[in-house]
């Protein structure tokens, strides 16, 4: 499905900016977008972010806007000609740098606008001309009122992550947006789904548009086990770190619904012993990159990640997804636990409620699903005290005992890569990163020697059944009334 960039014959300048990405073979949407773009017609993609799909429109936009290509340094010579909008800050920033390498070589310009900092900025980036407009749309508005944008000679819109900005409440934003643009233009849309809004809006607004789907539909797989426990807040990271080990599981991926829950959640399994790396929106992409290389390489077992850091990376076929948090949007639910079970493998969604917002949030789950979600206790292993895992590789250590930790934690661990593993479980180097990281191949188990760092502890009898430690099941709302008032 891939093929060379030089199939494309790019301009020069945009073909030496891919080239300094150390891109060589196209992505499936890149393969199909880019010359349906060229040829100036209306797309209607489902892509999630993740896939190249910022190249896919970005390079043949930039290619057909190099005839307005000028060094004036008149703003009027540089008028806002192409508009990209997303619906969060993250994505905007990460497309609007994107947009900005693949440029590099020419004299197109752009910029980005989005909301929560300062207007002033903007308004001066905005006043000198910009070829390229990235925005997220309630701020766009809010320079469109104050005159800082003219949008009459856009050529291009890309309407992207259309499902999230639907999510968001961005609808009417977006009409009045677009009502603010020439008639005669190339729509994109990109959405991870098509659900029927998103057919609804491309059917007021693109024309003719070509289909291409490189997305999965939306719904969850059957080859997946879900479960959904009731666990208190104190009590997740024992019952995660239980069913890993009860469940043989070799690597995992742990969804959480802030940076800083993130950020901080990794820093305990961590020193919990665990091998943990953390994803999320304030880690540059090459950590990201990194972290990827090493989780797909089995040097990590545990990848603790954000919504907005996941869908930018392709992570998929885990042997099991943990929801440490129920993600705020049931969408994301499902794009979470697609990751796990596909092709026809078998795999484990587990997720943590732990009451008050949980209960809106699972019933909407469910609706998205369309399947009763039975709420199941946990009963713990062994009443041991809070915090203190011993997994068998490690003692349970005070602030006196610091170093002896350290020590274990500094032993080389035998892998399938090269790194070692330094303090906090961090690799001192990163293995050669693959040729095409994102796209080559999807994840595989890696083959490695050693026990993920959650087996030392002997299995019981009963380790393939989680069920063993599980009462009998409750219907979801009995039992978010019974744990509702005693949480945050
Ligand atoms: P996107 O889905 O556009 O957010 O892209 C995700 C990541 O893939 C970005 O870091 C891009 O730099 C990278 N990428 C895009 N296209 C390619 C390609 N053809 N080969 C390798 N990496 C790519």
């Amino acid at each position: 499905m891939t093929s060379s960039f030089s199939n494309l014959s790019l301009a020069e300048p945009l073909a030496r900016a891919v080239a300094d990405m150390g891109y060589e073979t196209m992505t499936p949407i890149q393969a199909q977008a880019i010359p349906v773009v060229l040829a100036g017609q209306d797309v209607m993609g489902a892509a999630q972010t993740g896939t190249g799909k910022t190249a896919a429109f970005s390079l043949p936009l930039l290619q057909r806007m190099l005839k307005h290509e000028n060094s004036s340094t008149s703003p009027a010579r540089h008028p806002v000609r192409a508009l990209v909008l997303l619906p969060t800050r993250e994505l905007a920033d990460q497309v609007a740098q994107q947009v900005k390498m693949y440029a590099k070589y020419t004299n197109l310009r752009s910029t980005v606008v989005f909301g929560g900092i300062d207007m002033k900025p903007q308004t001066l980036e905005l006043k000198k001309g910009v070829e390229v407009l990235v925005a997220t749309p309630g701020r766009l508005l809010d320079h469109i009122e104050a005159k800082n944008a003219v949008l009459n000679q856009v050529e291009y819109v890309v309407l992207d992550e259309a499902d999230r900005m639907l999510d968001i409440g961005f609808l009417p934003d977006l009409q009045r947006i677009l009502s603010y643009l020439p008639k005669q233009r190339t729509t994109l849309l990109f959405s991870a789904t098509f659900s029927p809004e998103i057919k609804r809006l491309a059917s007021s607004y693109l024309q003719n548009p070509v289909t291409i789907e490189v997305a999965r539909p939306n719904e969850t797989a059957s080859t997946v086990e879900q479960h959904f426990y009731s666990v208190s807040d104190d009590d997740k990271r024992r019952a995660l770190k239980q069913i890993l080990r009860q469940r043989g599981l070799k690597q995992a991926f742990v969804f959480v619904n802030s940076k800083l829950g993130c950020a901080r959640l990794a820093r305990s399994l961590e020193r919990e012993g665990l091998n943990t790396t953390a994803l999320h929106g304030d880690k540059s992409q090459d950590e990201r990159l990194k972290a990827l290389a090493a989780f797909k390489a089995g040097e990590v077992d545990l990848l603790v990640a954000t919504d907005v850091a996941a869908r930018g990376l392709d992570i998929k076929d885990v042997p099991a997804v943990f929801n440490f948090d129920i993600p705020f949007n049931a969408e994301d639910y499902v794009h979470r636990i697609g990751r796990t079970g596909r092709a026809g493998a078998s795999g484990l969604a587990v997720s943590f409620a732990s009451g008050g917002n949980d209960v809106r949030l699972v019933a909407d789950i469910e609706k998205l699903i369309k399947k009763k979600i039975e709420l199941e206790p946990v009963e713990f292993d062994e009443d041991r005290p809070r915090g203190r895992i011993n997994d068998g590789r490690r003692h349970w250590r005070d602030e006196g005992e610091a170093g002896d930790a350290r020590d274990v934690l500094d032993q080389p661990r035998e892998r399938s890569g090269e790194a070692r593993f330094g303090r906090g479980g961090r690799p001192h180097r990163a293995p050669a990163a693959p040729r095409d990281p994102f796209f080559e191949k999807p994840y595989e188990a890696p083959e490695r020697e050693a026990a993920p760092s959650w087996e030392a502890t002997p299995k019981t009898a009963s380790s393939r059944a989680i069920s063993s430690n599980i009462k009998s099941k409750r219907k979801v709302a009995a039992l978010f009334k019974a744990a509702a008032p005693a949480t945050s």
